[in-house]
């Protein structure tokens, strides 16, 4: 589709560009995709400080090691450590504004997930917020993130500051 100005210039021309990837996951990604479809939330360890990452990308970013050790089964309960209202509507974003998207720090974890909200209103989402995750019913689950539909409020009592602040 262009556009043409009076004099006959074409000054705009729209061009949809996409891209489609096809990746090999590799062995730290496939055991957590697969454990996805197990409904487990599988972290690894760093050898040298003990962080929990999760996913793990298969080496610790910080000490340039591998990550081989046993796998970490993490809770799928956590703390909302930060969120975003999203007023904004995007055609590449299928959701209905508003929504909220949050930082999601697992129990057990030592790195954030990032994710979305629901069943909670507006106004009442806060940092500190005990959050547990949402699955899609078990059939119809997948080597994939996606089996959590979103977190909602727990109704745990808030998380202190001091347990997530490194993670702000
Ligand atoms: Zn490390």
């Amino acid at each position: 589709m262009s556009e043409e100005a009076k004099n006959g210039a074409v000054e705009l021309i729209r061009t949809p560009v996409q891209l489609e990837y096809k990746y090999s996951a590799g062995r730290s990604a496939s055991r957590f995709l697969r454990a996805m479809k197990e409904g487990k939330l599988i972290g690894q360890r760093c050898p040298v400080d003990g962080r929990v990452y999760f996913p793990s990308r298969g080496s610790c970013p910080q000490h340039g090691v591998p990550i081989e050790g046993e796998p970490v089964e993490l809770s799928d309960h956590g703390t909302l450590v930060t969120f975003s209202i999203v007023r904004i509507p995007s055609d590449a974003v299928p959701l209905d504004v508003p929504f909220v998207t949050v930082q999601v720090l697992l129990d057990g974890a030592d790195t954030i997930l990032m994710h979305l909200l629901g069943n909670c209103e507006l106004e009442e989402v806060h940092m500190g917020m005990r959050v547990k995750a949402v699955w899609k019913p078990k059939d119809e689950w997948e080597e994939s993130v996606a089996n959590i539909l979103y977190f909602e409020p727990s109704g745990e009592p808030d998380a202190s500051y001091d347990s997530y602040k490194e993670h702000i």
